[in-house]
C-alpha cells in the first residue's frame, strides 16, 4: 500500500490553531446548564453573570415563556418554508406590524438573525457602482455585508464626522450608504446619529442604523436609538436585534414601505432561508409590550450603570467612557484580560475577555455587560472582586 500524499491544508490549519493558542488568541465555548440570567450555571458552576446582551432580563421572563409555550401548541415548532413561499406565519405578520409601530416607521420586515438583516440590506440596496462608508468600529456583521455587496468600501476612524464629510464630498459613487453602530457593541458609546443623518441629507446617502443594543434600552418606552435622538427621516433604515434587549432570537429592519418592499423582493438573506419558528414572534409580541412598559427596569439598569461607574474607582480599572449597559473595562494584553476574567472566575463571577479580532489589537478588554436582572448587590459583589484583584497585584 503506498503512503497517502501529505494533506497540506489541514497541516495549515493545524500550525495557524497552534499559532493562536500561542498568542492567547484561541476562543473557548463554556456549557451554559441554566437559563440566561444574572446568576447562572456555566461548566458546573454557579456564577454572577456580567456577560449577557439580555439586557432587561427578559429571556427568560414568565410573560415570554408562557406566550411560546401556548404558540408552540397552536403553531408547532419549525416554520417549515421560507416566508415567501409558505412560512410566513399570522404571528410574523403581526410582529412586524407591532413593531413598525412601536418605532415609529411605516413598515418593518422580519429577519433570522441581525447577521443576516445587516448582509440582506446592504447588498439589495447597494451594488459595485456604489460606495459604502462605514465606522472602523462597526459590527462584524456590517462590514462583511459591505463586502458582499461588491460596493466600494471606505471606512473612517471612529465617530470622526469631518473625515467621513470628506470622504462623502469626495465620492463619485451616485448610490452612497453609511453604516453604523448606533451603540458600539464592545465600546458601549454612540454614534452621533443626528450629525450622521445631516451628513446624509448633504450628501444624498441612505444612513443604516444597527440598533442591536439600542433597542430596549434606549428612548423612550425603549423605542431605540432614533427615540433617543428624536430622530425621523426617509433615508434611514433601522436595523434592530430581537436576541437582546428583546430576549428572544432574530431582527427587524424597518423604514419606508417602498424600501421593506425592495427588501422583500431582493434581499437574499430574507428570501432564501427558512423563516424563524412562529412561536419566537409569539414570544416578542409579549416581550414588545413589556419593553414598552419597562421605564422601570430601564430606570433600575440606569441606577446600576451610575452606581459600577461610581464605585469602580481603581485606577487600575479604565471604565471606557460609556453611558450604556456596555461597561468595558480596557486591559490591553491579551494575556492580561485573560488572567483577569479567569481571577473574576475564581471569585465567581463571569466576565468575558474580549480580544481582537474582534477589537483592534493592544486593546483587549473585559466587557460588563449589566442587565436589569442584575441586583445593586450583584453589583457591588463585582466592584468588590475587581478590587480585591487589584489589591492583590
Ligand atoms: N449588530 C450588532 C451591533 C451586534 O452586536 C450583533 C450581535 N452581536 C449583530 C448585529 C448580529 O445580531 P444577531 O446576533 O441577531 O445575528
Amino acid at each position: 500500500m503506498t503512503t497517502p500524499p501529505p494533506f497540506n491544508a489541514l497541516e495549515r490549519i493545524r500550525t495557524e490553531l497552534a499559532h493562536l493558542e500561542a498568542q492567547s488568541l484561541r476562543r473557548n465555548r463554556r456549557l451554559l446548564e441554566s437559563p440566561q440570567a444574572a446568576h447562572v450555571r456555566v461548566d458546573g458552576q454557579n456564577l454572577l453573570s456580567f456577560c449577557s446582551n439580555d439586557y432587561l432580563g427578559l429571556a427568560n421572563h414568565p410573560a415570554l415563556i408562557a406566550a411560546a409555550s401556548q404558540a408552540v401548541l397552536s403553531t408547532g415548532v419549525g416554520a417549515g418554508a421560507s416566508h415567501l413561499i409558505t412560512g410566513h406565519h399570522a404571528f410574523h405578520h403581526g410582529l412586524e406590524m407591532r413593531i413598525a409601530g412601536f418605532v415609529g416607521l411605516p413598515a418593518a420586515l422580519l429577519f433570522s438573525t441581525g447577521y443576516m438583516a445587516n448582509i440582506g440590506v446592504v447588498t439589495a440596496l447597494i451594488g459595485r457602482d456604489g460606495e459604502v462608508f462605514a465606522d472602523r468600529l462597526n459590527h462584524a456583521s456590517l462590514n462583511d455585508a459591505a463586502l458582499l455587496s461588491r460596493a466600494k468600501l471606505t471606512r473612517y476612524p471612529h465617530n470622526d464626522m469631518a473625515t467621513l464629510e470628506t470622504q462623502l464630498s469626495s465620492s463619485r459613487s451616485v448610490q452612497k450608504l453609511v453604516l453604523v453602530d448606533a451603540v458600539f457593541s464592545m465600546d458601549g458609546d454612540l454614534a452621533p446619529l443626528p450629525d450622521l443623518l445631516a451628513l446624509c441629507e448633504r450628501y444624498d446617502a441612505w444612513l443604516l442604523v444597527d440598533d442591536a443594543h439600542g433597542f430596549g434600552v434606549l428612548g423612550a418606552g425603549g423605542r431605540g436609538a432614533l427615540a433617543h435622538f428624536g430622530l425621523a427621516s426617509p433615508r434611514i433604515i433601522y436595523m434592530a436585534t430581537l436576541g437582546k434587549a428583546a430576549g428572544v432570537f432574530g431582527a427587524v429592519v424597518a423604514g419606508e414601505a417602498e424600501v421593506i418592499e425592495w427588501l422583500l423582493q431582493k434581499a437574499r438573506t430574507y428570501i432564501y432561508t427558512t423563516a424563524t419558528p412562529p412561536l419566537l414572534s409569539a414570544a416578542l409580541l409579549a416581550s414588545i409590550d413589556l419593553i414598552e412598559a419597562g421605564d422601570g427596569l430601564r430606570v433600575h439598569l440606569q441606577n446600576l450603570i451610575k452606581q459600577l461607574r461610581a464605585s469602580l474607582r481603581t485606577p487600575n480599572w479604565q471604565l471606557m467612557d460609556s453611558a450604556t449597559p456596555i461597561q468595558p473595562v480596557l486591559i490591553g494584553s491579551n494575556d492580561a484580560v485573560l488572567a483577569a476574567s479567569q481571577r473574576l472566575l475564581e471569585r465567581g463571577i463571569l466576565v468575558p475577555a474580549i480580544r481582537p479580532p474582534t477589537v483592534p489589537a493592544n486593546s483587549a478588554r473585559l466587557r460588563i455587560s449589566l442587565s436589569a436582572a442584575h441586583t445593586e448587590a450583584d453589583v457591588a459583589q463585582l466592584v468588590d472582586a475587581l478590587n480585591s484583584i487589584h489589591a492583590a497585584g
